[in-house]
């Protein structure tokens, strides 16, 4: 049996995967089994944010593992209170609960934004707004919060107190304030699984200013947008936002399963004994790798994707078969004329591995890969474009 056959048979088929078994690599280039080689401009979404079996980050990896992979939450460990105190210190929140996933981090997020509102209002003001075109997550009640109903489609009843508005549309938001008692606000700075689409910044601080002025938290979905992604430590920075909740997870800790969900002073209190917890949730090794990734993502790192991004967009604007490029910092969307799976197909077949979302070719390339083998990349997505 190849190992397609035993997929197909074994695992659950939720996933319509590619034709290709990735074996090894190294960086922003990664090797099939038949030694064909790609250039990896997706990253295991978003994941691998210093690329494939980074030497800092094994080392950082290995060095953990060797010591302690694991005690549970009873105890404490080093790499976790490490983590947690750097990302209070880049951010200015004020506390992390730290899980696995960033459905985790969105329902831990979730869970703080209802306890807050209830006890501050009363527990009637459990709704929590959401965009249309959003993404949240897989659990019942992230779904609950994604704004795209096709996700929802046979898993009803889902999680109730959400809704969802049309991004841009503060009339929306003030109709709903009038129809519902509200928690909270959650945004996706860049609508990723979305199509790779930021929110207009004039919204954005109408909608902050809109949170304020009716008492609500703001939440901000930095799932996929967050760790350097954008070209700033945390999207919501670009926008000069001051959420009260920041969840994160995708790039944070390099390759591992890591959810973070940041508090600020008015949510860090929140949470008390019992109220939450995970067994994996904060894993030492997964926290030694967020030290590592997060101690690299500095001031010059980040002016970095700054510049490639920029490449990006300016190799990409004007080509041909290219209809429009979105996104932000090294989290770009191309609209092709072509159908955005056929380019993903030739891309493939040339030497490219890159993402689509909804009807966008998605970029999402290591934070550090080197500019002679992005522009590479970005050649053999022109050619795939016409
Ligand atoms: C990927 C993603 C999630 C879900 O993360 P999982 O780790 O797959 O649970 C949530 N929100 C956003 C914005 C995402 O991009």
């Amino acid at each position: 049996m190849n190992y397609q056959q035993a997929d197909e048979q074994y695992i659950a088929h939720t996933y319509k995967r590619f034709p290709i078994v990735i074996t090894k690599g190294q960086g922003s280039l990664v090797e099939d089994e038949n030694g064909k080689e790609y250039i990896d401009l997706g990253t295991g979404i978003a994941v691998n944010s210093f690329g494939v079996a980074d030497p800092v980050w094994q080392e950082a990896v290995s060095a953990q593992i060797a010591k302690v992979q694991h005690m549970s939450n009873l105890y404490y460990t080093e790499p976790c209170i490490e983590l947690a105190q750097m990302l209070c210190s880049r951010t200015g929140m004020k506390k992390v609960f730290f899980s696995n996933s960033g459905a985790e981090a969105n329902e831990c997020a979730i869970k703080v934004a209802r306890k807050y509102a209830a006890a501050k209002k009363g527990a009637d003001c459990f709704t929590i707004v959401t965009l249309e075109n959003s993404f949240h997550g897989r659990t019942i009640t992230t779904l609950a919060a994604t704004g795209q109903a096709h996700y929802h489609e046979d898993f009803q009843p889902l999680t109730p107190g959400f809704i969802h508005v049309q991004p841009g549309d503060m009339a929306a938001l003030e109709a709903a304030a009038k129809e519902h008692k509200l928690a909270a606000v959650m945004i996706e700075c860049v609508q990723g699984e979305g199509g790779v689409l930021p929110l207009d910044k004039d919204y954005v601080l109408a909608l902050s200013q809109f949170v304020k002025d009716h008492d609500l938290l703001l939440i901000v979905d930095e799932v996929q947008t967050g760790n350097g992604r954008s070209g700033e430590l945390y999207a919501y920075m670009h926008y000069g936002l001051s959420p009260d909740i920041v969840s994160t997870a995708k790039g944070l800790a390099g390759g591992l399963p890591l959810g973070a969900t940041l508090m600020n002073d008015k949510t860090q209190d929140v949470l008390s004994y019992g109220d939450h917890g995970s067994t994996f949730g904060g894993n030492p090794v997964s926290c030694a790798a967020g030290v590592s990734i997060l101690s690299r993502i500095d001031d010059a790192l980040l002016a970095d994707v700054r510049k490639k991004s920029a490449l990006i967009f300016d190799a990409l604007k004007d080509a041909p078969g290219v209809e429009d490029v979105s996104g932000l910092g090294l989290m770009i969307g191309v609209k092709t004329t072509k159908p955005a799976g056929e380019v993903l197909a030739a891309c493939m077949e040339n030497g490219l591995l890159c993402l689509t979302a909804k009807d966008r070719i998605r970029l999402l390339p290591a934070l550090n890969i080197p500019e002679d083998i992005l522009m590479k990349g970005i050649g053999i997505l022109k050619a795939a474009c016409v």
